[in-house]
């Protein structure tokens, strides 16, 4: 167990098997005699003109990078998954939060402003969003900016009044949460946490999250690859938390016609391998209101499992994310696309009972 870490779930590491091949013209034997004096159990392969070897660690301690530099070794290849939680999820069903369910085969949309500023506004959002299909809330309290000098978020104060107004509305609702020393403190206020793209590698973040059991929102960083993405959700899933949803949000390039380069393909692609949800968020990926639809609609058509678009009536008077915040009569006719492109293959858009019954 890897207590120093509070993994709660690890996965058995023992006996993870590692293919070693040879370096040219290297007998085996003493690589065999290192290996073994390392705990390790052999076998040898005969691979045509080259030797290689099969080799189990019971205790599954030492890492195939360690080996590799055993004198005599040319490559080391580890056969056990990097992320075996996540592997392990493949059959999975959907994760529900109040009336949204995300994955097998249902959609579900979350939606809100960027940050939660005026009381008044928040509630006129979550009527707007609500009517129009939204099934969850969304709203940043703690805000994660680039400049100190940029709006924070209201913090404790705020979040009353996004619990509030999620309360009146009906509408469960999910927000960031930033620093591990918060999260014991709001976890029972909250429906979901959302881990920002920033702070996907913020490893006591993410184990503190998943230990409260709740929905987690787990955004991929922006220059993460797949396998860091992974491995992220791997620390939730080691807390015994299954409800993780992950969240593709663009990835950092060179362009500046789009705030973020977002990538649709890793949807299909995970989906095609794991049983995690995978939402997009095309409002961060696009940073322009006008090009957040489409990328909504190429993400849906993709098997996305759901949305988190950040939409606002008067973006002229927010402090944060202005330039992305859908209207909210744009916003009604994405939702409606949304629901035809999940119905073509089969799938079904959740919505919020004020829009009307489950489905349409
Ligand atoms: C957000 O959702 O408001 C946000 C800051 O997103 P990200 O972490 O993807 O930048
Ligand atoms: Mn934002």
């Amino acid at each position: 167990m890897g207590l120093d870490f509070g993994l709660e779930n690890e996965p058995p590491t023992g006996c993870a098997p590692l293919i070693i091949l040879l370096s040219q013209d290297v007998g085996p034997s003493a690589v065999i005699a290192s290996l073994k004096s390392l705990g390790l159990e052999v076998e040898v392969l005969h691979l045509g003109d080259r030797t290689g070897l099969y080799a189990k660690d019971p205790e599954g301690q030492i890492p195939a990078e360690s080996i590799s530099r055993i004198p005599g070794i040319e490559k080391v290849m580890s056969m056990a998954p990097r992320a075996p939680l996540a592997m392990r999820t493949k059959d999975k069903g959907c994760v529900t939060v109040g009336p949204a369910r995300f994955g097998g085969g249902f959609v579900s949309v979350i939606a809100g402003p960027c940050a939660i500023e005026d009381p008044a506004v928040l509630k006129t959002i979550a009527r707007l969003v609500s009517e129009a299909g939204a099934t969850v809330l969304r709203g940043g309290v703690f805000k994660v900016r680039t400049s100190p000098h940029s709006y924070q978020g209201g913090g404790l104060e705020a979040l009353a009044e996004l619990r509030a107004v999620s309360r009146e509305s009906g509408l469960p609702f999910f927000t960031e949460l930033t620093d591990p020393r918060h999260v014991a403190q709001v976890a029972e206020l909250v429906d979901g946490i959302q881990i920002g793209a920033r702070h996907m590698q913020n490893f006591p973040l993410l184990l503190e999250a998943g230990r409260t059991g709740k929905p987690i929102l787990l955004k991929r960083h922006m220059a993460a690859d797949v396998e860091e993405w992974l491995l992220a959700a791997e620390y939730v899933l080691t807390t015994g938390n299954e409800q993780v949803i992950l969240c593709e949000r663009g990835l950092k390039s060179g362009e500046s016609h789009v705030r973020y380069l977002l990538d649709v393909g890793v949807v299909p692609w995970l989906k095609q391998r794991i049983g995690l949800p995978v939402i997009v968020d095309p409002s961060h990926a696009a940073g322009d209101w006008r090009l957040v639809s489409a990328l909504a609609r190429a993400a849906i058509a993709a098997g996305a499992d759901g949305l988190i678009v950040e939409v606002h009536p008067r973006p002229e008077t927010t402090r944060s994310d202005a330039l992305q915040a859908l209207p909210p009569a744009e916003f009604s006719r994405l939702m409606q696309q949304v629901g035809a492109l999940a119905a073509l293959d089969g799938r079904q858009l959740c919505v919020a009972q004020a829009a009307g019954a489950v489905g349409r």
